[in-house]
């Protein structure tokens, strides 16, 4: 049987330090709005993501001819740590800067890279992910939108759903059949970089059940793409996007989401008296976070020596997306409150807002059945 590498991984001084220069810049920006701190990667802002691009961290690991930082993957990790567990609004460059950006970086021409790399750093240019469709979500080879070669480039048509953040993002990376279904299910697919303020792009918000517009159906109808927006291999764009999978499914954003509602909980029990079955249930789910932490900080260690980790990130999001998704209703039992839609702050609102938005953390990026089938035939049960 194959093995799972979770090879431990300590941050040093060189990130600690930088914990601290973000620690500083968060007292100056928080406490964030309290209905947005719950999930707060899927709050979409521009200026904040601006301001974090002025203290240079988008693009933190990006080589600096692209204006990249050319830091490791840990100073990454613990800047976005220490983000999410402020509750910050870091969701409109989160698309570009965790997978558009090194996806292009892997696949792009250097055109693509010279053009979009540095506007993503400077927090001018955000990505959203064009993969899903009305009938093709796990089964992401069964999808039908197709590119059609015309002179100069494409006409795309067809239509995407779940879309998040589109009608805020100014590109998005999408998926297309560009040649017919045959035996082999997964060929014949590509990426493109589609503009989306083309003409004959249409985007229509859906509302969440927590009430917001954060996702959105889109239409293709002969939707030119120029050659020169291809990315990668024409054909080849199901094994690119399954690299993309791999940076998008192992980050501290895979079981953060909620955090904010225990850190809440554990203030609210120290001013009370503590029952000791709320003792025990804090320290399970504190147990829980130091030990999915360790297993993420050691896939970012092996996404900077080169590897491709998918099994252990696969493994990362099941585990960390059941711990926030199970949290929430642990946190309502031992705290004996009701969740306040309508509060303004305080952890009723947390609860309300944690409750609402759980149930789709284990939905996005791969839901939890297909990522127990790639870590099943990972082991080599498949
Ligand atoms: C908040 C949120 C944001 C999203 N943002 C984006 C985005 O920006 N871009 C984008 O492209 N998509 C996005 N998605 C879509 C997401 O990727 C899909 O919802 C997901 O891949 C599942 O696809 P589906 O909804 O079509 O469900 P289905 O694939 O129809 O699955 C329905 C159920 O059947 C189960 N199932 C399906 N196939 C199998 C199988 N082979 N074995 C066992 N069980 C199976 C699934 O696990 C699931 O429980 C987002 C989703 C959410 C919830």
């Amino acid at each position: 049987m194959q093995q799972l590498n979770f090879e431990p991984v300590l941050t040093a001084e060189k990130e600690e330090a930088l914990r601290e220069q973000v620690r500083d810049f968060l007292q100056q920006y928080g406490p964030f709005k309290p209905g947005n701190m719950i999930d707060s990667w899927s709050v979409c802002d521009p200026e904040f993501s601006r301001s974090l691009a002025k203290h240079g961290w988008l693009g933190m690991t990006w080589p600096s001819e692209y204006g990249g930082g050319d830091k490791s993957y840990l100073e990454r990790y613990v800047v976005i740590e220490e983000l999410l567990a402020a509750g910050a609004p870091v969701g409109a460059h989160w698309v570009a800067d965790r997978q558009s950006g090194p996806l292009l970086l892997k696949f792009g021409t250097q055109e693509q890279r010279e053009y979009f790399l540095p506007k993503i750093v400077n927090g001018e240019c955000f990505f959203a992910i064009g993969m899903s469709e009305p009938n093709s979500g796990s089964d992401l080879a069964s999808i039908k939108t197709h590119a059609e070669r015309v002179e100069g480039g494409w006409l795309v048509n067809g239509s995407k759903i779940w879309t998040s953040w589109a009608h805020a993002c100014h590109q998005m990376i999408t998926l297309c059949r560009t040649a017919p279904a045959s035996e082999n299910r997964h060929a014949g697919l590509s990426q493109f970089i589609v503009d989306l303020k083309a003409e004959g792009l249409t985007i229509r918000p859906i509302v969440t059940l927590a009430g917001e517009k954060h996702f959105n159906e889109i239409f293709f109808d002969n939707v030119f793409v120029p050659d020169n927006r291809v990315v990668g291999k024409l054909n080849d764009g199901w094994n690119q996007v399954m690299a993309e999978l791999a940076f998008e499914r192992s980050g501290p954003e895979r079981f953060l989401s909620s955090y904010q509602l225990l850190e809440a909980a554990i203030q609210v029990l120290r001013e009370a008296e503590l029952a000791q079955q709320a003792e025990t249930v804090i320290g399970q789910y504190v147990a829980r976070l130091m030990v999915l932490r360790q297993m993420s900080l050691s896939v970012a260690n092996q996404l900077q020596q080169g590897k491709l980790p998918v099994n252990e990130a696969s493994v990362v999001k099941d585990l960390g997306t059941s711990f926030e998704q199970e949290l929430p209703e642990a946190m309502r039992l031992i705290l004996a409150i009701e969740p306040r839609p309508s509060a303004e702050h305080g952890v009723e609102r947390l609860l309300s807002d944690a409750i609402l938005k759980a149930p789709s953390f284990s939905l996005r990026g791969g839901t939890r059945e297909i990522l127990r089938g790639i870590i099943a035939r990972g082991l080599g049960l498949r």
